[in-house]
C-alpha cells in the first residue's frame, strides 16, 4: 500500500520518465497531423533496448492552439474537396467545349 502512495505522489511528473525509469526525452512533432507539437519519448533508441514509450506533451495554450489547428487543416481539407470538384467540371467543361467545336467542324461544309 505505501508503493501505491509513493507511486500517486510522483504523478506530478508524470510523463517525464519512461518506462525503464529514465528521464523520458522531449521531442517535437513534425507530422502533418501534429505539427509542432510536443511528446516524450524513450531517450534509448527501441533497436538499443529502449522501452518504446511515447506520451504527448502538454503545454498549457497547446490544446487551445492544437484546436485552431484541427480547425484550419479541416478548411483545408474542404477547400480541396471544393478544388477537386471545381477541377472536374472544369475537365467536363473542356470536354464538353471540345465536342462541340469537333461538331462545328464537323457540320462545316468543306471548301
Ligand atoms: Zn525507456
Amino acid at each position: 500500500m505505501s508503493s501505491f502512495s509513493n507511486s500517486s505522489m510522483a504523478s506530478v511528473d508524470e510523463g517525464r520518465y519512461c518506462r525503464c525509469g529514465n528521464e523520458a526525452l522531449l521531442k517535437t512533432s513534425w507530422t502533418q497531423l501534429n505539427p509542432g507539437r510536443r511528446f516524450f519519448t524513450c531517450r534509448i533508441s527501441k533497436k538499443m533496448g529502449g522501452c518504446d514509450y511515447f506520451l504527448w506533451y502538454e503545454d498549457r495554450h497547446s490544446p487551445q492552439a492544437n484546436r485552431v489547428m484541427w480547425g484550419l487543416l479541416k478548411k483545408v481539407n474542404a477547400f480541396d474537396e471544393k478544388l477537386k470538384r471545381a477541377r472536374n467540371i472544369f475537365i467536363i467543361g473542356v470536354v464538353a467545349a471540345g465536342l462541340l467545336m469537333f461538331g462545328i467542324w464537323k457540320l462545316k461544309p468543306n471548301c
